[in-house]
């Protein structure tokens, strides 16, 4: 079965008829046997079945959200370039020179460090009275 939405051009009526196939439609359409239900026209013809529309709110949202968050990324990238320039780069051994920096006072004196760390690594140095600071990261381009 193959549901179509009809369209009477002598009255506009829209309605949804049902066949047992298109070619099933197409037989009934040339022995003008398709009737309008309202007005009886044989000048009825398929209307192509329109996708779904978009709903024109969300798209206002996604776009709202979407300058939201290039507004939140640029901060963060911000942020980011700031780090970089001032504190070291230790990537997954954030823990280790972390401690090394806390637990040897001749390191105390070296500039800051950033890295990788699990929230676990940042609970753990947390009880150790060691402070980390867990910001939002924005993985770089690959080009
Ligand atoms: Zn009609």
């Amino acid at each position: 079965m193959i549901k179509y939405k009809l369209l009477c051009k002598n009255c506009e009526l829209k309605f949804d008829s049902w066949f047992a196939s298109s070619n099933e439609y197409e037989r009934l359409k040339k022995r003008n046997l398709l009737t309008c239900h309202k007005c009886n026209s044989v000048d009825v013809k398929k209307t192509i079945m329109a996708p779904q529309l978009i709903n024109s709110k969300s798209k206002t949202d996604d776009k709202i959200n979407l300058e939201k968050y290039n507004k939140v990324k640029k901060t963060i990238i911000g942020y980011q370039k700031f780090i970089k320039e001032n504190f070291k780069y230790v990537g997954d051994n954030f823990a280790y020179e972390a401690r090394s920096i806390h637990y040897n006072n001749s390191k105390k004196k070296s500039k800051g460090i950033y890295g990788k760390a699990s929230s676990n690594d940042l609970k753990e140095l947390k009880e150790e009275g060691i402070d980390a600071q867990l910001i939002p990261w924005i993985g770089e381009d690959k080009n």
